[in-house]
């Protein structure tokens, strides 16, 4: 699968492993392909009325019905065209509360939500709007106790993720909207991560709003959508032209939304199997970095857990030094969201699920992905202990004890 890389980005075929899938992913060249004729030839304005423009407008409404399919949508025009998570994540948001101020002006949401949720409901409290931040346990997973708890006949809506990047714990999605629905609220998914990689059923699962990310599926960046369920009151954060319904204008990315459609069919037809093959893969990384080592342990849950999600952490030493020293053997890999990744603070997520300061430092983020290998999953199960042994053996923070 090596080839499949190099030839996306041209690279040498020299030892270099990649194991960040959840900061980026490279295009399939399926989507590639499908994309090129709307980069070079086809480029009529879907909102115009003669032929150049009805057939991109028909290129766009055929990779609509395929996000739609991907997540079981009632219809294809649930599905509204964005630039991306971050800005369905704050149309969820944003155009909920405004819209159903009238029906109170009070936001929840997991503590551990990626920023481009967290964010806009942090200035909607600037705006008259009252957000409260709902705990996680040890695993990451929503208290439901508490949940119940906050909600209230002024609670609008509701935004949890449906699976997280950086710990890679699953929620129980349906019995979060059933608590949510129990007080006439909308439940919104942040399912960026976990789209394409798990089945989700929007209609089975009760979801009135989902966002979802075409790179995260092996798409091109710059597109992402907003799932909207029919009925849900939701108002535009964007005026325009009023296209998409008039909820998100400006024109549309066509060779964008092509191949976000594209990328949403194949994930369709090969989730069942790259799903397991995923796990199969994380469950060796997982066991292969935690056995032979002491004082190491896992983030997250084991089980209800992202398929190609492997966040370990070892204690005494820094996640930032174990990643040097992997990129120096040629492994890739995250200490954790790249968002927030430029900031020495712990992140919330880790934090979240109740890990001390020094605890989260020692975090390593494996996310896999289509062009990993047995082989490659071998070579970082050798590695590590080594890495860790080292790094251990400079740190101050190591018991004396564990060196003997
Ligand atoms: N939500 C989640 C769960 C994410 O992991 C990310 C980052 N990939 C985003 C939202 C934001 O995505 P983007 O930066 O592509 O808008």
């Amino acid at each position: 699968m090596w080839s499949w890389v190099s030839e996306c980005v041209g690279m040498s075929r020299t030892k270099r492993i990649y194991m960040d899938h959840a900061a980026g992913r490279p295009v399939d060249p399926r989507v590639l392909k499908a994309m090129l004729p709307y980069i070079k030839s086809v480029y009529g304005n879907p909102s115009s009325p003669h032929s150049f423009g009805q057939e991109t407008k028909q290129a766009i409404e055929v990779a609509r019905t395929k996000v739609a399919e991907l997540i079981n949508a009632e219809r294809e025009e649930s599905i509204i065209f964005t630039s991306g998570a971050t800005e369905s994540n704050n149309l969820a948001i944003k155009g909920v509360a405004y819209r159903n101020k009238d029906q109170g002006t009070h936001l929840i949401m997991s503590g551990v939500e990626h920023m481009s949720v967290l964010n806009p409901c942090k200035f909607l409290t600037t705006r008259g709007f009252k957000a409260t931040s709902i705990p996680v346990d040890q695993y990451g997973f929503v208290n439901l106790t508490n949940l119940e708890e906050e909600l209230t006949s002024e609670t609008t809506l509701v935004s949890i993720m449906y699976g997280n990047g950086e710990i890679g714990t699953i929620q129980p999605v349906k019995e979060i909207s059933q608590m949510v629905h129990g007080k006439n609220a909308y439940l919104h998914v942040d399912a960026t991560a976990a789209n394409g990689q798990v089945p989700i059923d929007v209609r089975e699962e009760g979801i009135d709003l989902l966002t979802t990310s075409s790179n995260d599926m092996y798409g091109p960046r710059g597109v992402g959508a907003l799932y909207v369920r029919k009925g849900v009151r939701l108002g535009p954060v964007t005026h325009g032209g009023g296209q998409e319904w008039g909820l998100r204008s400006g024109t549309e990315n066509l060779p964008g939304i092509v191949g976000f459609g594209k990328a949403a069919e194949i994930a369709a037809e090969e989730m069942p199997t790259e799903s397991k093959r995923l796990e199969k893969l994380r469950d060796r990384l997982i066991k292969g970095l935690l056995d032979p080592v002491p004082h190491s342990f896992l983030n997250g849950h084991p089980t209800k857990r992202l398929p190609n999600n492997v966040a370990v952490r070892y204690s005494f030493i820094e996640g930032e030094s174990i990643l040097l020293d992997l990129d120096a053997r040629g492994v890739a890999a995250s200490s954790g969201s790249a968002c927030t990744a430029k900031t020495l603070e712990p992140s919330h997520v880790l934090r979240g699920i109740g890990l001390k300061h020094e605890e989260a430092h020692g975090s390593v983020l494996f996310t896999l992905g289509k062009q990993n290998t047995e082989e490659e999953v071998s070579y970082v199960i050798r590695i590590m202990p080594e890495i860790v042994k080292r790094l251990r053996e400079m740190s101050p923070l190591t018991p004396k004890e564990l060196m003997e």
